[in-house]
């Protein structure tokens, strides 16, 4: 929400997702999971996590399948490195 929508009359707005525009957009490079090779789609269920842990833009829910949010994700390539299994693999945009 901005200024305009929140009915602030200075110069002032709240902070909400999304506040500085889609984040992704910045990205040059895309996380892309393989299923076949990642942990918790495998059981089924949310083990290992540690993409979802170390994500420092948490642009990745706690669930299974292991779906990246592309419209804030901004292609650090932290879930690739510490993702145990080498499911992750950054392709360039
Ligand atoms: S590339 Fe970075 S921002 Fe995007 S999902 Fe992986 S850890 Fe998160
Ligand atoms: S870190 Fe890798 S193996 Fe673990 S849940 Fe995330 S994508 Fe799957």
């Amino acid at each position: 929400m901005g200024t305009r929508e929140c009915g602030h009359t200075g110069a002032m707005s709240s902070p909400t997702k999304g506040e500085a525009g889609l984040t992704g957009q910045w990205r040059t490079s895309r996380p892309v999971v393989d299923h076949e090779k990642c942990t918790a789609s495998k059981a089924g269920k949310t083990v290992c996590m540690q993409c979802w842990t170390y994500c420092p833009e948490a642009v990745i829910p706690k669930q299974v399948p292991i779906e990246i949010d592309m419209d804030y994700c901004k292609g650090c390539g932290i879930c690739e490195e510490v993702c145990p299994a080498h499911a992750i693999t950054m392709e360039a945009e």
